[in-house]
């Protein structure tokens, strides 16, 4: 497989303009001929779908949820980033780029990233013109908050509801252009594979979640905007549905896929409180904008909190981290939690939880402020968890969130199958090993309002596509090949729940290949994870029938993903020998218990290819260059 960047010459700061300006162009009277399908309506999906349609392509979209509206960007609450500098604070275009670079641990591509943040301004014009009634300040200027890893507030946000204006905003430009007959809406329509036809992406086989019915649609070109998997463990913040079917079965067709084990665990979730529980639930990074994290001093000290005085308290991001404080980055964040909880100092039942406090801002700026900036996240925590945040500090906990990892892209977003285009969560991105708070939604829309309408263009001007209708052979091996799939699951008949197998796989990702990974228990995972998946195929208890609303037969095909997916995660791991971002190895690190990357063997994005069934997948390596950017020890004492 050969790994092309496509990555175009000239100095970084005019790669994008440039190479925009040269590629081709569809004409307008013939792309209309041209049909594109956009798996996912999240913010990828559907900014990717509006643009496209509204550009005047035939666009075709698909969600398994009932609406478009429903995607999972709906839950993103913090905010957006973007370099506007409105707070005259000294942000810039190669200062966001900068930070992105550096956050990711240097596992990124620079000419990407460099094009993220120079797109980032448009995104925030384009999204104010639709009407995403974002934060104001007094005078009617955009407001700003921080996220981690940066030392500027360049984050634009709407309440805790950021992804949800944001998705109303991208939503209307898609009904609009459903509306006129461009876009096709498919919801409650899954993706279950790919068709290749001759080395290219010419469409999917989907089921009908509601009838169960099997179908094929041809296409020109496929966009993949399917989200991330971070429910391989089973409790994580994404919502239910999320899942890695899309991407994985692309995989399995000739897409690589990177640096699958590089997933993002978030530092401020509600802690776990039991087995009963099905999901976890974030609470914005935007809040260590004003809370304050804190364990006391004293192991086993099971006081409340407000018995505890401030002499017997640590403020251990505040000590250890002098410049960033609160705000460090979440793999950091999140591994300093574990660390103070793992030595005993935890708070809550179960010990596996650290205060974030607001009692200091709200003395400082007044209850009423703290319940703008972050009233309904107040009331969501205290909906959970029976105590309230303006009385008590709320506990918290560092929980799966975001995967870095993904398909693999050139410059262009298109995966190593021509014609098949990977945005959003499902590609593996330009956050590195780490992505910064507030970035995916910036990345998202970038991807999809302002990147994937040119170089689509690009490719369609250029390929010359045969006739090929569902009738093609490779249409009907792959609707075969679906349906054995699902009568497959649904003949095992076995004793245990796709749930309760999805359990069990989440608790062994967690243990061996969650906030930190050694070898012995990357192993060991690989090991357990081949035979849970032997158990799932002849145990797992489905009922019903296939053509019919199927919900659990919905979870079974997910949850067998999720295990050649586990399998993939913890060999990636296991190669990659060393630490780097939220990639936490523990046999690499420095002396403080930062993550040590090894750049002279690992310097790479780590790209997999499916060599058959029952064959080890081939590692591609794509060197990574930095002209600009000099990769260092991060530092954020
Ligand atoms: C609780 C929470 C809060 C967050 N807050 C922020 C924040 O403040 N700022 C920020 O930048 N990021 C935030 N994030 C991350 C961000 O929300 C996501 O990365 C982003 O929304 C992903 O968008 P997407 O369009 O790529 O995918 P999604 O929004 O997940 O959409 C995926 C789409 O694909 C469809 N789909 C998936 N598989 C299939 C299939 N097989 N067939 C058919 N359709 C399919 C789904 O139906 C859906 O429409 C947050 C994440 C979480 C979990």
């Amino acid at each position: 497989m050969e790994l092309r960047s496509r990555v175009p010459e000239g100095p970084l700061a005019e790669k994008w303009e440039r190479y925009r300006s040269e590629i081709k162009l569809v004409n307008p009277a013939n792309k209309l001929k041209h049909h594109v399908i956009v798996v996912g309506s999240g913010l990828a999906g559907a900014s990717a779908a509006a643009s496209l349609a509204e550009l005047g392509y035939t666009v075709s979209c698909f969600c398994f949820q009932d609406s478009p509206r429903r995607a999972h960007s709906i839950a993103a609450q913090g905010g957006i980033n973007a370099a506007k500098n409105y707070q005259n604070d000294g942000d810039s275009v190669f200062r966001l780029f900068y930070d992105t670079v550096k956050g990711g641990d240097f596992r990124s591509r620079e000419a990407n990233v460099y094009r993220l943040a120079e797109i980032s301004a448009r995104i925030i014009d384009q999204c104010t013109a639709q009407g995403v009634p974002f934060a104001r300040e007094y005078g009617g200027l955009l407001a700003n908050r921080s996220f981690g890893g940066v030392q500027v507030s360049r984050t634009f946000y709407a309440r805790g509801q950021t992804g949800q204006q944001l998705l109303l905003g991208a939503y209307q430009a898609l009904e609009r252009q459903v509306g006129v007959g461009r876009v096709t809406m498919y919801p409650r329509t899954e993706m279950l594979d790919l068709v290749v036809v001759d080395g290219r992406a010419r469409g999917i086989v989907v089921r009908d979640l509601v009838t169960g019915a099997v179908a094929s649609h041809v296409a020109d070109a496929v966009v993949l905007a399917t989200g991330g998997y971070s429910n391989v463990y089973y409790l994580s913040t994404n919502a239910k549905g999320c899942n890695v079917t899309a991407i994985w079965r692309a995989y399995r067709r000739g897409a690589a896929f990177a640096n699958p084990c590089f997933t993002q665990i978030h530092p401020t979730c509600i802690p776990v409180t039991g087995h009963h529980q099905s999901k976890l639930t974030l609470m914005s990074e935007s809040l260590r904008n004003d809370g304050r994290i804190w364990v006391p001093k004293k192991k086993g000290d099971t006081r409340p909190p407000q018995q505890i005085p401030e002499a017997e308290r640590d403020y251990y991001l505040e000590r250890v981290y002098p410049s960033y404080g609160n705000l460090v980055p979440r793999d950091v964040a999140s591994r300093r939690a574990k660390d103070v909880c793992d030595e005993g100092r935890g708070v809550g039942p179960g010990g596996f939880g650290v205060y974030l406090d607001f009692a200091d801002a709200i003395a400082r700026l007044g209850r009423h402020v703290i319940a703008e900036r972050y009233g309904n996240l107040f009331e969501m925590y205290e909906r959970i968890t029976a105590e309230n945040p303006f009385d008590t500090p709320m506990r918290i906990y560092p929980a799966p969130h975001y995967t870095m990892g993904g398909l693999w892209v050139d410059y262009n977003l298109m995966t190593t199958l021509d014609g098949l285009y990977a945005i959003g969560e499902a590609n593996y991105s330009d956050h590195g090993a780490n992505r910064l708070g507030a970035s995916a939604l910036m990345q998202g829309l970038a991807d999809g309002y302002f990147i994937l309408p040119y170089t689509i263009g690009d490719y369609l001007a250029q390929a010359k596509l045969g006739k090929v209708g569902t009738d093609h052979a490779a249409f009907r091996q792959v609707e075969r090949e679906v349906s054995e799939r699902v009568d497959r699951l649904l003949t095992a008949r076995g004793r245990k729940t796709p749930d309760a197998f999805h359990r069990d796989l989440g608790r062994l990702m967690w243990d061996k290949c969650g906030m930190s990974r050694n070898a012995p228990g990357l192993k060991q995972a690989l090991a357990k994870v081949a035979d849970m998946r032997e158990e799932f195929s002849r145990n797992v208890y489905i009922g019903g029938k296939g053509e019919d609303f199927n919900q659990t037969l919905e979870h079974a095909g997910r949850v067998a993903d999720f295990f050649e997916l586990a399998e993939l995660m913890c060999r990636d791991a296991l190669h990659r020998e060393e630490s780097c971002g939220s990639h936490f190895r523990e046999e690499f690190q420095t002396p403080e218990g930062e993550a040590k990357r090894d750049d002279a063997r690992f310097g790479y994005v780590a790209a997999w290819e499916y060599t058959g069934a029952g064959n080890e997948p081939a590692l591609n390596k794509e060197p990574l260059e930095f002209a600009v950017v000099h990769p260092a020890q991060r530092s954020y004492a």
